[in-house]
């Protein structure tokens, strides 16, 4: 193997954009391959909210938490140019039962030093006006989280790895690897053959059919995700950048965002599934529904309904590294991509070009899914 190996990312979403510009920081070798065009399968769905809140246990946290760190960096990295808002989520709740919640939630952050506090009901009001919060039992803001429009940030990504000496080929899927005993050394695509020191497999829920034509079988949950995204408004927050509606109201429960060019992005349901079919009339329920706590979506036109298959590993938590098994293909799958983006990118570059071992990853390996 020379000295600049040659490495191939399967998928370019934003997990394999983070991960291949990383790795093009270190050697030019690199050749990203997307079966479609990059960013529009799980990454444009997305509601893509950088947050550490709480996703327990501490060690899932704490890798969430070097995530929104992690994309501090790039952001300065890459200029700048990189389709983040920060400014924090604000949540709030409307009964004595969802507050005592909330309460235990912010106290086991902030015992987990995470910057979030409880807010007054009247702060709440006049941060965001624009808010309908009535009525409130407590509330919370977090100030270190944002979102991430991967419109932008994935090509930028992109940009930055093909300035580097990557090459980026689209509509190009790849069908099988090659393969000499645990070896990995190349993909067949359906024109050509390609060979490689290391690969990279970052296909989001596809992840898990490549991985089983060479012997690795996790569990994924079948979780389909929605977002409804309008016509652009007048900005409706004026100091955070995400608000979820009271998780304590029965359905929908909401998270809603707003690009810098006026769009607002809707985004209703859980991690096992979002609200929501392929439907106007199901987006127009969606929004009417927003209109409560947000009047200002009264009558916005909706622009686009974007859906996508989360890529997530069945107890919820990302698959990142060397499987034993198979000792030069790297896997990097997860939901709360969006969040562990740039720390995947980092990570996982150090781990296959220095082949150092990244101990907050260790509980994310993908042998915890294996037999033995
Ligand atoms: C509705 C919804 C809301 C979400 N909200 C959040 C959130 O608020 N915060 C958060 O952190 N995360 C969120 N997520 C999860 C997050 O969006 C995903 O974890 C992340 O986008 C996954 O990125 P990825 O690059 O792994 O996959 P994808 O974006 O799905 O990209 C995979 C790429 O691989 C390509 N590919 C597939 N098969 C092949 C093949 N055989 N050969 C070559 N290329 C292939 C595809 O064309 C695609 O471009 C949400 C997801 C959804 C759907």
């Amino acid at each position: 193997m020379s000295n600049q190996p040659r490495i191939i990312v399967i998928g370019a979403g934003i997990i394999g954009a983070s991960i291949a510009y990383n790795l093009s920081r270190r050697t030019p070798n690199v050749t990203i391959l997307d079966a479609a065009k990059p960013g529009m399968a799980a990454s444009r769905a997305s509601y893509a909210w950088m947050n550490a809140r709480p996703k327990p246990p501490r060690e899932y946290h704490a890798l969430s938490r070097m995530g929104l760190d992690a994309w501090s960096r790039l952001e300065r990295k890459l200029g700048g140019e990189i389709g983040i808002t920060w400014g924090g989520e604000m949540r709030w709740t409307t009964t004595d039962e969802g507050a005592a919640e909330l309460r235990d939630e912010v106290a086991l952050m902030q015992s987990w030093s995470y910057p979030i506090r409880m807010l007054p009901a009247d702060e709440l009001r006049t941060m965001e006006p624009g808010l309908n919060a009535d009525p409130v039992t407590a509330a919370a803001y977090g100030d270190a989280e944002g979102h991430v429009d991967n419109a932008i940030a994935i090509p930028g990504l992109l940009g930055a790895a093909i300035q580097n000496g990557a090459t980026l080929k689209v509509d190009t899927p790849v069908d099988e690897f090659i393969r000499e005993g645990n070896q990995i050394t190349g993909v067949c695509t359906p024109s050509e053959a390609i060979e490689a020191d290391y690969v990279v497999l970052a296909a989001g829920y596809s992840t898990k059919d490549l991985a089983a034509t060479v012997g690795l079988d996790y569990p994924q949950i079948e979780s389909p995700g929605a977002t409804v995204v309008t016509e652009p408004i007048d900005p409706i927050f004026q100091t955070v950048a995400c608000v979820h509606t009271p998780r304590d109201l029965p359905e929908p429960q909401m998270n809603f965002r707003q690009f810098p060019d006026g769009r607002v992005q809707v985004h209703g349901g859980t991690h096992f599934g979002s609200i929501g079919d392929d439907s106007v009339e199901d987006a127009e329920w969606m929004l009417s529904e927003l209109e409560k706590f947000l009047p200002a979506i009264k009558g916005v036109a909706i622009d686009e309904w974007r859906r996508a298959m989360r890529p997530m590993p069945a107890d919820g938590f990302p698959i990142i590294g060397f499987p034993l098994a198979t000792p030069n293909l790297y896997v990097a799958t997860m939901h709360s991509g969006v969040t562990l983006a740039a720390i995947t990118g980092e990570l996982a570059a150090m781990e296959i070009i220095v082949g150092a071992r990244s101990d907050v990853l260790d509980p994310f390996r993908y042998e915890r899914f294996s037999a033995d």
